[in-house]
C-alpha cells in the first residue's frame, strides 16, 4: 500500500472502494481494522501527542482526511491523490453493515445528539443492528464501557469524541475490545443528528 508521511505521521493513499473491499477480511478473522482520520490538525499537533502517533503508525487504514493533506502530498510528489472524508467513510461502513445485516455500536457526542443520530441512522438503514449508543459525557468508567461494548460484540464501533480524545481512547482500548472494525468519527454524530 502506498503511503506518505507528514511530521512523522503515516497516511495511506487509499480510496473508499479499497477500504470497503477490505471489510470482509476483518469481519471473518480475528484481525482488527482501525480506520483513523489523519487531518491537518493531527499532523500539525503530532509532536504533542506521541501516543497518538504510535497508535496511527499501528493502525491498518490511515485515511487522508482533508484537502490540505492531498495538496501537500501532491506538492511534494507524494502518492495521495484523493481525499477520504471520515463522515463519507462512516456512511459507506453503515451502508455495508445495513446491506449485510451487521451490527454497530456508537460512542460519543452529547446525549440528545447521539439519541437523534441513532433515530436518523436507523430510519435510513433499517437492516442495521444498532447494538448500543453511549454519549461522550457518560459517567461510566472506561472499564465499564469496554465491558458494555464487549457484552454486545458489535462488528463496527464508531467513536466520536473529537481530537485528541477519540484517538487516545482508541489507543488505550482497541486491544481490549471484541470488535472487528473501528473508526474515529469526530463530529459525525452531530451531522447525523440534524
Ligand atoms: N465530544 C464528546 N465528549 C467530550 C468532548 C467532545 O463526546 O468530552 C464530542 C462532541 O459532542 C462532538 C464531537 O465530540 O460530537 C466533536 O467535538 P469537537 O467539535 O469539540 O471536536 P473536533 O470536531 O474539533 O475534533
Amino acid at each position: 500500500m502506498k503511503q506518505d508521511t507528514m511530521m512523522g505521521v503515516p497516511i495511506d493513499a487509499l480510496t473508499y472502494e479499497e477500504i470497503v473491499k477490505d471489510i470482509p477480511e476483518y469481519l471473518e478473522t480475528d484481525k482488527k481494522m482501525t480506520a483513523i482520520s489523519v487531518n491537518p490538525q493531527i499532523v500539525t499537533e503530532a509532536r504533542k501527542y506521541p501516543e497518538i502517533v504510535s497508535f496511527i503508525k499501528e493502525s491498518t487504514h490511515r485515511i487522508p482526511d482533508g484537502i490540505g493533506i492531498v495538496m501537500v502530498s501532491k506538492l511534494t510528489k507524494g502518492p495521495i491523490k484523493t481525499r477520504v472524508a471520515g463522515i463519507e467513510l462512516m456512511t459507506k461502513f453503515l451502508a455495508y453493515a445495513n446491506e449485510h445485516k451487521r451490527s454497530v455500536f456508537f460512542y460519543g457526542a452529547k446525549p440528545e445528539v447521539i439519541k437523534d443520530a441513532v433515530k436518523n441512522i436507523q430510519n435510513q438503514y433499517p437492516d442495521l443492528h444498532i447494538k448500543g449508543a453511549v454519549d461522550g459525557y457518560t459517567k461510566l468508567t472506561e472499564e465499564e464501557l469496554v465491558d458494555q461494548i464487549n457484552d454486545q460484540q458489535p462488528d463496527f464501533l464508531f467513536v466520536g469524541l473529537g481530537f485528541p480524545r477519540q484517538e487516545q481512547w482508541l489507543a488505550r482500548n482497541v486491544d481490549k475490545l471484541n470488535v472487528s472494525i473501528f473508526q474515529d468519527v469526530g463530529g459525525s454524530f452531530d451531522v447525523f443528528s440534524g
